[in-house]
């Protein structure tokens, strides 16, 4: 039997989960939001699956490699551990259309606001887009997520956002941080009747 499609929280990851200092590829320099970690967990807790789409050019820009990238989503996942934060999978666009690194320069259908990272999540994982939400600090989040019908949520924990350029970029909410979008979702979640 197939499994029942789960709704999910897609996740951004530089300025959402963790502090954006540009080009992270230093294990030392990975520092959680405060809070992330928790909603997290209050997230997957209420039968979400919680899942990390992230744009990595660093890596078609030659900035970081592979293996950096995967040392320091290492730390973030044990320093989530620590809290009890599970991540249910964690996807990364490596390209770049101005990317000079063999193979990644180029335009793709995963870098966000494109919306294949979060279909190859779908696809990957059993999860259902219907009913599901983007968080990011970026209008390129905020854009993906709407362009695939997900409730989008713009958090200010990251990048100051840029004003939203049309209307694919505007959020159902603005919050602080990912602790303050967890608590509207949930509370979204609530008033649905038991319906999931
Ligand atoms: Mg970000
Ligand atoms: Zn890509």
């Amino acid at each position: 039997m197939n499994p029942e499609p789960r709704r999910a929280v897609f996740l951004d990851r530089d300025g959402t989960i963790n502090e954006e200092v540009g080009f992270l590829r230093d294990p030392a320099q990975v520092r959680l939001i405060p809070g992330a970690a928790q909603a997290i967990v209050r997230l997957r807790a209420a039968g979400l699956a919680v899942v990390v789409v992230s744009n990595q050019s660093g890596l078609a820009r030659g900035i970081f490699s592979h293996a950096e990238l995967a040392a320091v989503q290492a730390e973030l996942e044990r320093q989530l551990s620590l809290a009890g934060a599970i991540l249910d999978g964690v996807f990364f666009c490596p390209h770049h259309p101005e990317g000079t690194v063999e193979g990644l320069g180029q335009v793709c259908a995963c870098r966000k606001p494109e919306p294949g990272l979060i279909q190859e999540a779908a696809g990957k994982l059993t999860l259902s887009l219907a009913g599901s939400f983007m968080v990011g600090d970026s209008r390129r989040d905020v854009a993906c997520g709407n362009a695939l019908g997900l409730t989008s949520i713009l958090v200010h924990s990251g990048h100051p956002p840029a004003p939203a350029a049309s209307p694919a970029e505007e959020p159902a909410l603005v919050a602080s941080d990912l602790a303050a979008a967890a608590e509207w979702i949930l509370g979204r979640l609530a008033g649905e009747d038991g319906v999931r």
